[in-house]
């Protein structure tokens, strides 16, 4: 413990956002970092509580008040080392991680949560700037050769884990680079993609090869694969989009999220725009539905491109403006959130229905609402209109796509329909096949995905070793 009386002395600071009249002007990330002593002031207020729920809020358990007492007495490079030990890809959870442990914060019962998120990110920061990180490629070679289909943060976490291990790691990604919805999901403003570049780089020097623009079970088949492999590693995702089948569905502009933004993200790259819309958001009536990651997402990008406005409506209820901490902690509590986005000037609306997309000359020109109670019942005469030009459906993903590859396989899937598989053995109704991350779990965060790629890793090592030195 850093500070005895740090968490009495000190208040909690946030890093805080360049303001959103300048941030919207670009897609570049717009958090400001703290100062180094600020940084320091804040891992003071960590208590050292005897038992860190933080830790268990933390679904990869980073060790949090072991490197809240690095950052305080200066020890920045052990403090990385002790976040990799747990964490492959602090950079980005340091980033848009919405930070369970700090719902668990010991801290949070009375006062304000430790930044743990905050400090995160500059120990990785500071440690890639200081040159610290550096590839760790293995010391020999197993003789096994490992295939891993999708390269988001479960298959890139899996690989550097199985490459450290000694196997022979080839990643098979359908997109034209690796990341996921690291990369097509999540706008640059949020997590500039030069980030994801720099890790695969370090995956590359310890011995990952990357397939990119292989889209497996269409170019190339699993049978084909499974073959020249010991082992099949599947981390496609949740990419079923949940769908809204009112009248006027199929109305001219009408997208899923996930056919919009990462036409965005593909700009910002220079990338050629894959499937999906060209359409932008430039002087539309920008109407979200769905309020959760996805639909923040849609609000910031269309805002950047110029939306005349941007309305987000949602069927729950409005949740409470602050929770009841002794109910709720150490868990996640329901509460009243503000994305950076929706602070950006976006209209929000709760319990809210759609009854119908209604057109003009084929294209939609707005909705048809009527709202709900807290059982989605309509309320009698509560009808309304939304004038709308661009609608985006962001009301997540209801499974992973099941025709080709894994139809193909012939898996057995879950009540849900994500692929069957237990958190201990990760491996699916086929031998030598083992899923990971939303494909498995379904539609979920990204620090999941990580803990589920490396506890993957250290089954299929032991799988094909017999024994394993790889954490879970
Ligand atoms: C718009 C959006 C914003 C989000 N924002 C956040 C956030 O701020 N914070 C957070 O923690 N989580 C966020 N999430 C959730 C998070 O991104 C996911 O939970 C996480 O990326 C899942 O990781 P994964 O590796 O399991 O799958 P994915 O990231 O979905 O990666 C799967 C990869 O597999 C590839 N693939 C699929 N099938 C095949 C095939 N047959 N052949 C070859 N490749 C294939 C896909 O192209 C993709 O690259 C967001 C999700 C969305 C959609
Ligand atoms: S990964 Fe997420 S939950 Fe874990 S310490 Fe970082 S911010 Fe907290």
């Amino acid at each position: 413990m850093g500070k005895v009386t740090g968490f009495l002395e000190i208040d909690r600071v946030e890093r805080s956002y360049r303001n959103a009249d300048e941030r919207v002007k670009h897609f570049k990330e717009f958090v400001l970092p703290l100062r180094e002593d600020q940084t320091r002031d804040q891992a003071a207020r960590c208590m050292d509580c005897g038992i860190p729920y933080c830790h268990d809020g933390c679904p990869v358990n980073n060790q949090i008040p072991d490197w809240n007492d690095l950052v305080y007495h200066g020890d920045w490079r052990r403090a990385s080392a002790n976040l990799h030990s747990t964490n492959n890809f602090p950079e980005v959870t340091g980033r848009v991680c919405p930070a369970p442990c700090e719902a668990s914060c010991t801290l949070n019962l009375d006062d304000q949560p430790v930044t743990i998120k905050t400090i995160e990110c500059a120990i990785v920061d500071r440690a890639f700037d200081e040159g610290w990180i550096t590839p760790q490629p293995a010391a020999s070679s197993s003789g096994k050769a490992v295939a891993i289909v999708g390269a988001g943060p479960a298959g890139l976490a899996a690989a550097q884990q199985l490459a450290r291990a000694g196997h022979d790691v080839h990643v098979y990604e359908k997109n034209a680079a690796v990341g996921g919805l690291m990369r097509y999901g999540i706008p640059d403003f949020k997590l500039e993609k030069h980030l994801i570049e720099r890790r695969a780089g370090q995956l590359s020097a310890e011995g990952v090869t990357f397939h990119c623009g292989v889209h497996v079970g269409e170019d190339v088949a699993i049978d084909d694969l499974a073959k020249g492999h010991d082992a099949l590693l599947l981390t496609g995702g949740s990419e079923h989009p949940r769908d809204l089948p009112v009248p006027g569905r199929d109305l001219l502009g009408v997208h899923f999220a996930m056919d919009f933004l990462p036409q965005q993200n593909r700009r910002v790259s220079g990338e050629a725009l894959g499937k999906g819309t060209d359409e932008i958001a430039k002087d539309r009536h920008v109407v979200v539905i769905g309020g959760g990651d996805t639909g923040s997402d849609c609000i910031g990008t269309s805002i950047r491109q110029g939306a005349k406005s941007v309305t987000q409506i949602e069927i729950m209820e409005a949740p409470p403006e602050h929770e009841n901490k002794e109910l709720t902690w150490p868990h996640w509590p329901m509460k009243m959130r503000t994305s950076s986005s929706q602070q950006e000037g976006a209209v929000r609306d709760f319990a809210v229905m759609t009854k119908k997309f209604i057109g003009e000359n084929g294209r939609v020109s707005k909705l048809q609402c009527v709202r709900v109670d807290d059982k989605f019942k309509e309320i009698a005469g509560s009808e309304f209109d939304i004038p709308a030009d661009l609608v985006l459906l962001a009301m997540g993903f209801t499974n992973p796509v099941h025709d080709g590859m894994l139809n193909d396989l012939g898996l057995a899937y879950d009540p849900r329909g994500n692929v069957l598989a237990d958190e201990q053995s990760y491996l699916t109704s086929q031998k030598r096949v083992f899923v990971a991350g939303d494909m498995r779990r379904g539609q979920s965060l990204i620090v999941w995905a990580i803990r589920e790629g490396r506890q993957a890793a250290h089954a299929i090592d032991k799988a094909l070793m017999g024994m394993t030195n790889l954490p879970r």
